[in-house]
């Protein structure tokens, strides 16, 4: 069992890290505000039972109960961070918020899974992964995330304002689509948007809008004057972030670098699954899919981009095959600077 830590915002009011292993040997953080009348709970976990019970032992060694809780804002719309709502929901009062974006996952989530899956099945098919493998995959996506039943939210950040009495929100697109990271005086929320040594998980927007890697980028900008105004930077997965200006810094250049081997992996036209395997090697099962996310978010970024162009648009039938057009350097393949939306 990992150890709740505590921390302190600018006018002394307690923040505790609750670490929860989310699924098994992963470990996420949900955060503990106490703000004396209220007491607001950021992010959920997965709602499994090592998660559940964690959350559930820690406020009780901290003194709370789950009754004591006045919110619950989830930080987006990923399983490790919402899941635990389900179990929290008749067990509390407290209002649970959501942003616009990720509102149909946590609250219509049948719906949405049947939707996603549909495009997941298309892009799989267009990557040129064979039909076998990708029921497979299918299956093992929607089994990830069956465990969880729709549950009804009371609140939704754009409708809010985009704050909550002392927090602000912000919302930042690309990992997720309705990701937000919160400010609390000089104390950031920073959710999934950052990890450290570690890119956060991409898939393109074919599947899901607004996820992909120019909404990202564009995202790690706006974060940027919020990220430079705060003291103390508590993710989603790790805490507290060291030196979180020079993690971003990080993670755009392991993204270019990325993009960059992603062009040589072109440079022979290549399907996106033959690309995935020349450049992770073999992978099973959830790991695959995971991957081929990941190469179907840069193909469709350097291809938006004209990076890339499709070789084989005659053949109707088959998977599209792509090919390196230019080479550049690291800064050329991220998106210039003066293109970048600052608020
Ligand atoms: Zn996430
Ligand atoms: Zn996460």
């Amino acid at each position: 069992m990992k150890e709740v830590q505590e921390f302190r915002s600018a006018s002394g009011k307690r923040i505790f890290a609750l670490p929860l292993e989310v699924f098994p040997n992963f470990w996420g953080y949900a955060y503990l505000l106490d703000l004396e009348g209220d007491r607001i709970l950021i992010d959920a976990g997965s709602g499994l039972p090592a998660s559940a019970e964690g959350l559930e032992e820690g406020l009780k060694r901290l003194g709370y109960r789950l009754e004591d809780l006045t919110y619950i804002l989830l930080t987006h719309g990923h399983i490790d961070h919402f899941g635990g709502i389900a179990g929290l929901r008749p067990r509390t009062a407290a209002r649970i918020g959501i942003h616009e974006l990720d509102w149909q996952t946590v609250s219509r989530h049948e719906g949405r899974l049947a939707l996603l899956s549909r495009r997941l099945e298309t892009f799989l098919a267009q990557a040129g992964v064979e039909s076998e493998a990708r029921r497979q995959m299918l299956q093992i996506y929607q089994l990830t995330k069956a465990f969880y039943h729709s549950v009804e939210v009371d609140f939704t950040y754009e409708a809010q304002g985009m704050s909550l009495q002392a927090l602000q929100m912000l919302h930042v697109p690309g990992h997720c689509p309705g990701h937000v990271v919160m400010r609390f005086e000089d104390v950031l929320f920073s959710g999934d948007m950052l990890l450290n040594g570690n890119t956060p998980h991409q898939a393109p927007e074919s599947i899901i809008p607004s996820m992909g890697i120019e909404h990202y980028l564009h995202s790690l900008e706006r974060m940027r004057p919020w990220l430079q105004a705060s003291r103390l930077v508590l993710g989603g997965h790790h805490a507290p972030l060291e030196n979180p200006l020079e993690v971003l810094e990080h993670t755009r250049q392991r993204l270019a670098r990325r993009l960059l081997q992603v062009l040589r992996t072109f440079q022979s036209p290549q399907t996106i699954a033959e690309a995935t395997l020349l450049l992770y090697g073999e992978k099973e099962g959830y790991d695959r899919l995971l991957v081929l996310e990941k190469m179907g978010a840069y193909v469709e970024y350097l291809y938006q981009r004209g990076w890339l162009e499709i070789v084989n648009p005659q053949e109707e039938e088959k998977p599209l095959k792509y090919r390196t057009l230019r080479s550049g350097t690291e800064s050329e393949v991220l998106l210039e600077e003066r293109s970048y939306v600052c608020v």
